[in-house]
């Protein structure tokens, strides 16, 4: 009798133990299937709001780049960028981007819904992919200002020019996520006329011309990058630059040791705005 009990007892046990542990199982089961979904689901959100911003860019971009009538207006609205029957600005950034003083820049230019160009180093693009995109997320056109900046490499031929064009475009692809981007947009470091590799950028400018990718330089600056260090000063500076021009591309510089430029950026995007100047970017001259 008692043996029989002893027998019986493990039974029950064993069945309760199976009954118990399924339940556990799918109580557990059910937990993490309901973590699981609010996890993905809060990531897909996220990535959804991201790529909503980008496809409106892609859009934009496409529109202007996907065939030649928008590539030849790229270039000849460029080559007529310095006449306007109405008071505009292009602000422009150099050399960029750099943790230190690209950040503050875009944080001062959102405060101002104001867009403006971005001429990127291929070299701190590779470094600082994310701004870069956060750039141009927030509607700043991304253009290309070669890899190196060492003039003895990008001018060493018209094809140097070119090869790091490219370099950069391709560095500005990657930080953005879209292959499909192309700026169409070069600016010359030191700019494009002059100097000792003049006969090198002419030549540059024809293969550029050749390949529909415009340049540009800049008809007023705060010479932050000529020996102004003191912020009224250069401010002072832009002013007279800019004088009495209905059209101005202003040059300015981002990189990491620049925190003049914008510590000037307000003053100087106030001043502009009572002088009664548009802000405008690189996409506006293709609307
Ligand atoms: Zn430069």
């Amino acid at each position: 009798m008692t043996l029989d009990l002893i027998e019986i007892k493990p039974k029950l046990n064993i069945k309760k133990v199976v009954l118990i542990s399924i339940i556990l199982i799918l109580i557990i089961s059910l937990i993490s299937t309901s973590i699981f979904f609010i996890i993905f689901n809060y990531n897909k959100k996220l990535s959804l709001v991201e790529s909503k911003i980008l496809d409106k860019n892609k859009a934009v971009h496409e529109l202007y780049f996907s065939d030649n009538v928008k590539q030849e207006k790229l270039l000849n609205e460029i080559t007529h960028i310095y006449s306007s029957d109405y008071k505009r600005v292009f602000l422009t950034f150099d050399d960029g981007p750099s943790k230190s003083v690209t950040i503050p820049i875009l944080d001062i230019l959102r405060q101002n819904n104001i867009k403006a160009t971005f001429f990127v180093l291929g070299s701190n693009a590779e470094r600082y992919p994310e701004i870069v995109k956060r750039a141009y997320q927030e509607g700043h056109y991304i253009a290309n200002h070669g890899f190196t900046h060492v003039y003895g490499n990008i001018y060493s031929s018209a094809q140097a020019v070119i090869d790091e064009y490219n370099r950069t475009e391709t560095a500005i692809k990657n930080a953005i996520g879209d292959q499909t981007y192309n700026s169409r947009l070069f600016r010359f470091p030191g700019g494009s006329i002059g100097g000792k590799y003049n006969d090198i950028k002419t030549e540059a400018i024809n293969l550029l011309n050749q390949n529909n990718i415009a340049h540009l330089d800049w008809n007023a600056l705060t010479a932050d990058a000529a020996g102004l260090s003191n912020v009224d000063d250069m401010i002072n500076y832009a002013e007279s630059t800019i004088g009495n021009k209905n059209s101005v591309v202003i040059l300015m510089h981002d990189t990491g040791t620049k925190k003049e430029t914008y510590e000037l950026l307000p003053e100087l995007i106030k001043r502009l705005q009572e002088k009664g100047y548009a802000f405008e970017n690189i996409y506006d001259l293709l609307k």
